[in-house]
């Protein structure tokens, strides 16, 4: 027999199936289990932590394997799919007897029902409730490129125009989990790296998927459209990268469509940009430190649903520029800052919302379960509920009154589905037991004939026991046998002696029980079962009528969904308007920038956590002309004095109004920031090898030359990775080209107090500076701005703050007056030689002596007791001991 001839069945369909599947883990349903065979039961096996074993052999090799039990299967999953693995999933898609009647050896039928990938989770154990799992698509047609992203769980859909500098900071908005490439940029670095630094895996497809012509006939497919233009005019590229997004799901899911609100098309004018180093820098959903701890999205996120802080996240990612729509958002959250008893009635009951989206998303896939049914009931019953609180509201804002109605007009569902489903429903439908009593008549026929059973085996055991005076006689049920009578060995003689053998048919012998039947029990047991089959179908008949009632308000209900979650935005921006004193911005399309009394809200926060003094509010004046230059500040002060702070706090604000969020400050005027930009120098970036000081240059680049009229640039220590020299020269000439060329408001935080003499030159260019008092060789920081430059750097000082020992203190002090004086009488040149490297020894405390050698010696000697000889001797060793 050759080797090939010894593949089983089993294992060539399992061959054939990997076969169409080899970029991800296959998961292939034997009984209970998810089994993984060859390459990838070693890498599941390691990934998972699991056994791995050998089962038969396939062309003389053992075949590794290894198993997870289908119902712990999504544990396993979700680890997989964090260690950037895709799965296969094959079901059993016929019923083994059915596999039976072809033959003995025939195989059940298998095929992969769906693909498991980063960006295509729906099931809430795979998810993170409060962030978005976007899959995004980049397409490049002749020069143009797009992005495109979508949610399968929550049926949001986007696009946007993004040639390949604008996908990166496109990327940082969205962070996807995955992004879908064609397969001939696979080799593109740079655009790999750009995708991997915003944390999502690639994938690539070929050139068929991404075809703008079959794309479009796709999507008019997906959304029963004749033309895609209802939802605006997009550019091939879009197209291309829509089209991409559906053929991915499609593929995916092999063919089932999750539901997809309509596109939704981005001009790319819409939003502040901010590109990824920005967002990095100003940790607004993601610390340095990786996390959301210390986040500007965790300082800020008061809302009570998973929508919602999705919806909150969304926003902050993408600050609006448009005043109007800016001061619309402003209203409702204004409203609820001036209704407390409003904001804490729409809170309470927010707070008893689950999640609709997802659950919505799995219906229209067809994975969901009673309690997604559940979920909707109950999360549009509290949309009624809020609707008829907001109804009783006059005057209120166009926006809130408009999410009011958009809670309507769910009655009849919410009402099918409380008479249908039980309160407490389980998780799968194919258990059963989630259809209420009185919904269907033959339903609970059948219930009560299955339930009747039960009791009527009850009640035969007591006969049985009676009549043959075996009171340890019992009725059991197992899978192999059914129901059975079970008596002790002892008592099986009696059974299967006259009178009763005739009745009692013996089934089985265990080592101390025998097992017996009798035809009013079998006749009992096929009434039990068919009640229950047919009680168990009508549920699932049920399950998919109430599925079909609610996809039929699908649309209506998302709407509702989505309306509640903009509900919880604005109601957390108010309760954290209210808990923490900020106010109402003024967003307008001019160069304003008026800040009183701003404050940091994440450093604020740290503060008040760990105890620390109050924070120190800063007004922040840079209200530009409408053309020319605009002002700039020039920012010196001491290290640790608050310069980053005040800088970043001021982007902050920025990005607060403009999101439709009040502020952390007294009073705020922005004129609308259309791009952002915030820059430390010297941040180090080894992961992509680059030297601190490229990174920074790099990052500067980026600025200088893209800045417009209406950014807001905010430069931090630029030119400290550098040496001291080259290092001022490129702050100045950055400076400078911020003033002259960009034009736009900025803030630049220097230790090169050498600048100041730019604010003598540049108009528009003021000095501003962190105060400290010195008291007694210390230093104490103020943290307040005030115009003006620093004196000095106090860098001295605040090393010793930090416990530098006191001689490295003393000597570092002396360092600075001379290289102060020497700068003083003429410049740099000849410092070295003024500054010999050991000139301050003597101030240092002096060495305390160890013992010599010949003194230790001399310790060890008695004198008395030397011979004349020996002390000869000892004085030859003495002489020998200076020596050496
Ligand atoms: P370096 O030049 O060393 O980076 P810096 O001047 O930029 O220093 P920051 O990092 O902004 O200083 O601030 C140092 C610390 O001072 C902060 O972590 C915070 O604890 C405190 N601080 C900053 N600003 C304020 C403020 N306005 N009120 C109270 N404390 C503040």
């Amino acid at each position: 027999m050759t080797a090939q001839a010894a593949v089983t069945p089993m294992m060539a369909q399992y061959l054939e199936i990997k076969e169409a599947h080899q970029d991800a883990l296959l998961f292939y349903r034997m009984g209970d289990f998810y089994e993984l065979f060859f390459q990838d039961a070693v890498q599941a096996a390691a990934a998972l932590d699991i056994a791995l074993t050998k089962r038969g052999k396939h062309l003389g090799e053992d075949i590794a394997m290894c198993g997870v039990p289908v119902h712990a299967a999504e544990g396993y999953l979700l680890t997989l799919i964090r260690k950037g693995f895709r799965v296969a999933v094959c079901e059993q898609t016929e019923d083994p007897a059915e596999a039976k009647k072809r033959g003995y050896k025939a195989v059940v039928r298998r095929e992969v029902v769906r693909l498991v990938t980063p960006g295509t989770l729906t099931e809430d154990t795979l998810l993170e409730a409060r962030r978005n799992n976007f899959l995004a698509a980049w397409a490049e047609i002749r020069g143009e490129g797009a992005v495109a992203w979508a949610d399968m769980s929550t049926g949001e859909l986007g696009v946007t125009g993004a040639n390949r500098a604008g996908l990166g900071p496109m990327l940082a908005r969205l962070a996807p989990r995955e992004v879908l490439i064609r397969d001939q940029v696979v080799e593109d670095i740079a655009l790999i790296g750009q995708i991997e630094e915003a944390g999502a895996v690639s994938t690539t497809l070929g050139a068929a998927s991404f075809d703008s012509t079959a794309g479009e006939d796709r999507l008019k497919r997906v959304f029963g459209v004749a033309t895609l233009e209802s939802f605006g005019a997009f550019e091939r590229a879009e197209i291309a990268a829509l089209g991409a997004l559906a053929d991915y799901i499609e593929l995916t899911q092999k063919g089932r469509l999750p539901l997809l609100k309509a596109p939704v098309r981005e001009t790319g004018t819409g939003q502040m940009r901010i590109d990824a180093a920005t967002r990095r820098n100003l940790e607004l959903t993601q610390a340095l430190s990786g996390g959301r701890e210390g986040t500007l999205l965790q300082a800020i996120d008061r809302t009570l649903t998973g929508a919602g802080a999705r919806l909150l996240a969304m926003r902050l990612a993408a600050p609006l520029t448009e005043t109007t729509e800016i001061a619309r958002r402003l209203d409702v959250v204004s409203h609820f800052v001036e209704d407390p008893e409003l904001r804490d009635q729409i809170r309470t009951a927010l707070a008893q919302v689950p999640e609709i989206e997802r659950s919505l998303s799995r219906l229209v896939l067809d994975r969901a379960g009673p309690r997604d049914l559940a979920a909707i009931r109950a999360g549009l019953a509290q949309a009624a509920d809020l609707a008829a609180v907001l109804a009783e509201h006059a005057g209120l804002p166009e926006d809130l009154a408009a999410a009011g109605q958009r809670l309507t007009g769910h009655d009849e569902l919410v009402d099918l589905l409380e008479r249908s489903l039980v309160a407490e429903p389980p998780l799968l439908a194919r258990d059963g037991g989630f259809v209420a009593p009185e919904t269907d008549d033959a339903l609970d026929e059948a219930r009560e004939l299955r339930d009747q059973g039960k009791g009527v085996i009850a009640r035969m055991q007591a006969d049985y026991a009676a009549e043959t005076g075996i009171e340890s006689l019992k009725i059991k049920h197992n899978n192999v046998l059914g129901y059975f009578i079970e008596v002790t060995a002892r008592h099986g003689d009696t059974l299967m002696a006259a009178p009763f053998n005739e009745r009692f048919i013996h089934r089985q012998t265990l080592a101390n029980q025998i097992r017996f039947t009798t035809t009013d029990l079998s006749e009992i047991e096929t009434r039990i079962l068919n009640a229950g089959f047919r009680a168990l179908e009508i549920e699932k008949r049920i399950f998919g009528e109430l599925r079909q009632a609610v996809l039929a308000r699908v649309s209506q209900v998302g709407d509702a969904a989505r309306a509640l979650a903009e509900l919880d935005v604005a109601a957390s921006h108010a309760d954290l308007a209210i808990g923490e004193d900020w106010c109402r911005p003024t967003v307008t399309p001019d160069r304003a920038f008026q800040v009183e009394a701003g404050r940091h809200p994440v450093v604020e926060r740290a503060l008040r956590a760990e105890g620390g003094g109050a924070f120190i509010a800063n007004d922040c004046a840079l209200s530009g002309p409408a053309s020319g230059a605009a002002p700039v500040w020039l920012m010196t002060g001491p290290n640790m004095a608050g310069k980053s702070t005040f800088l970043r706090q001021n982007a902050l604000i920025a990005i607060l109004a403009q999101m439709g969020a009040y502020v952390p400050a007294k009073r705020a005027e922005i004129g609308v920031v259309d791009q952002l930009f915030s820059r430390v120098g010297a941040a180090d970036d080894l992961a992509r090898g680059r030297s601190t000081f490229m990174v920074e240059m790099v990052e500067t680049a980026a600025i200088l030359n893209q800045a417009g009229p209406q950014a807001l640039v905010i430069l931090d220590e630029i030119g400290r990775g550098t040496a001291t020299y080259d290092g001022l020269s490129i702050a100045w000439a950055t400076l400078e080209h911020l003033h002259e060329v960009n034009q736009c408001r900025g803030l630049f935080a220097t230790h090169y107090h050498e600048l100041v003499a730019l604010t003598e030159t540049l108009e528009n260019l003021s000095p501003a500076t962190v105060a400290v008092r010195e008291w007694e060789g210390e230093v104490i920081f103020l943290h307040e701005v005030k115009a003006g430059a620093a004196d000095r750097s106090y860098g001295v000082q605040v090393a010793k703050l930090a416990g530098l020992p006191e001689p490295v203190i003393a000597r570092a002090r002396d360092v600075l007056e001379r290289l102060e004086s020497q700068d003083r009488e003429g410049g740099a040149a000849g410092l070295a030689d003024a500054l010999p490297l050991f000139s301050a020894a003597p101030r240092m405390a002096p060495p305390t002596p160890r013992e010599s050698v010949v003194e230790e010696r001399l310790a060890s000697v008695e004198p008395d007791l030397l011979t004349p000889r020996e002390a000869l001797e000892l004085l030859y060793e003495l002489k020998t001991l200076t020596l050496s």
